[in-house]
């Protein structure tokens, strides 16, 4: 019996680290790039902007660069 606790408690502690990792790689995976990094401007490149971007979410939102952004700001990862 006492192994059998042993080993439920190892057993734990190892899907814990499992769930842990899994958390950790979930955040890395969804970090976004800093403007510097997407060459973000505010202005648009010809037709493209973040309006009619597909990570642009109103007002303001990106899915892929972190902080504000305008609508008629772009950077390379338009898309
Ligand atoms: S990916 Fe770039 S162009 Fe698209 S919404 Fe984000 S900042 Fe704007």
């Amino acid at each position: 019996m006492a192994d059998f606790r042993a080993l439920t408690r190892r057993s734990l502690i190892s899907i814990l680290g499992a769930v842990v990792a899994g958390l950790n790689a979930t955040t890395a995976a969804q970090a976004k790039s800093s403007k510097a990094a997407a060459n973000y401007r505010g202005a648009p490149n010809g037709g493209q902007s973040c309006a009619n971007c597909s990570y642009f979410y109103p007002p303001s939102g990106c899915g892929v660069v972190s902080g504000p952004v305008s609508a008629r700001g772009w950077c390379k990862l338009w898309g």
